[in-house]
């Protein structure tokens, strides 16, 4: 049967690209998930040409509308991560995902309560990953979640759950069969 298909935060995966040059495989997510899942890595900070090793970036200003900045050379990355977030997630229409794991905390991933600082250095968890807020915001109706959450059984099983549905329900309009996941 063809799997179904899912976006998800490229180091979850097990793909050196965080800052440091460090992953952080999800071993639910690559050995369970992964035998029912096609999955479609992002990783934006290396897709929008920060390099590995990079210097971390984070939050700043107003949370509702933060800038994205290099914590040790204060760089201004907003437009730079903005402008290549919204042509990836106009890339992703033609994917056909029915869902995205995010990695939280992230400013560019983190899915929610990602922190934001202030100029003082004091920080708030009121935050959305710049990518994160692209993607849900283009496609409000995908399931999304994070990783951590993830090993909660009940947030993992109504993820699961949505998933399956918007799988089955698309299927339906394509008259293709139905896929069950065993649970
Ligand atoms: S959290 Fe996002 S930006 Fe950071 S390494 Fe993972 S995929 Fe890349």
């Amino acid at each position: 049967m063809e799997k179904i298909r899912m976006g998800i935060s490229a180091c979850l995966l097990g793909e050196s690209v965080r800052y440091d040059g460090g992953h952080a495989r999800d071993r639910y997510v690559t050995d369970i998930l992964g035998q029912y899942m096609d999955f479609v890595p992002v990783c934006p900070e290396m897709e929008a040409g920060l390099g590995v090793p990079r210097e971390p970036i984070r939050l700043e200003g107003d949370p509702g509308a933060p800038r994205v900045i290099t914590i040790n050379t204060k760089r201004d990355l907003t437009d730079t991560m903005t402008t290549w977030a919204e042509r990836r997630v106009g890339e992703l229409e033609k994917e056909n995902l029915c869902g995205f794991i995010f990695k939280s905390k992230s400013p560019s991933s983190g899915m929610e309560r990602v922190k934001v600082y202030t100029e003082k250095g004091t920080s708030v968890k009121k935050g959305v990953g710049v990518f994160a807020k692209a993607f849900m915001d283009r496609f409000p109706r995908i399931p999304v979640e994070e990783d951590g959450r993830l090993h909660d059984p009940r947030l993992r099983e109504n993820f699961i759950e949505r998933i399956f549905a918007l799988n089955r329900w698309r299927r339906m309009l394509e008259g293709k069969p139905e896929f069950r996941f065993p649970l």
